[in-house]
């Protein structure tokens, strides 16, 4: 997800939020910064502690979590819980069009990513139907993925 300069839009609101909050732009935060923008979408905070560790042995899970929590409440990164797996962030959508939704295979794990235009109007008619103002929503869409059946079918014969 996102190119270089969806990073830079990004960094420049975690900057502007971090200086309204008077928090001290650390090395260590944007190493983790930098491994988040340039890592896999849907990372887990164990991953992203691998990644960070790779610049600077030195940073902790206690940094990763705090600095991820201050990512989704400043709105540069989202918060998934699929299911029962570990807690995932990504790279916040940048404005509605690019909203995305996903489908979550409970074989593999895997994450698709998906944007369906009916979908998204179609919810914004039953809100103002039944006279509610949306602020954000999650469609997760739980199932088997295409390569999880043909494994089985495999397996089946
Ligand atoms: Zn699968
Ligand atoms: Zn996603």
């Amino acid at each position: 997800m996102g190119d270089a300069t969806t990073h830079d839009l990004l960094q420049t609101r975690l900057d502007a939020y971090m200086a309204k909050k008077g928090l001290r732009s650390t090395g260590q935060r944007r190493t983790i910064a930098s491994a988040f923008f340039n890592g896999p979408s849907h990372i887990t905070i164990e991953e992203l502690l691998v990644r960070a560790r790779q610049e600077d042995s030195r940073i902790g899970y206690a940094t990763v979590y705090r600095t991820l929590k201050l990512f989704t409440e400043c709105g540069i990164a989202s918060e998934h819980n699929f299911g029962d797996g570990p807690t995932r962030f990504e790279l916040a959508d940048e404005g509605d069009d690019h909203h995305h939704d996903h489908l979550i295979c409970l074989e593999c794990r895997s994450i698709i990513e998906f944007h369906d235009e009916t979908i998204e109007t179609q919810q914004e008619k039953i809100a103002k139907r039944l006279g509610f103002e949306v602020t954000s929503h999650k469609h997760e869409i739980y199932g088997i993925c295409a390569n999880c059946q043909s494994a089985r079918a495999k397996k089946k014969r």
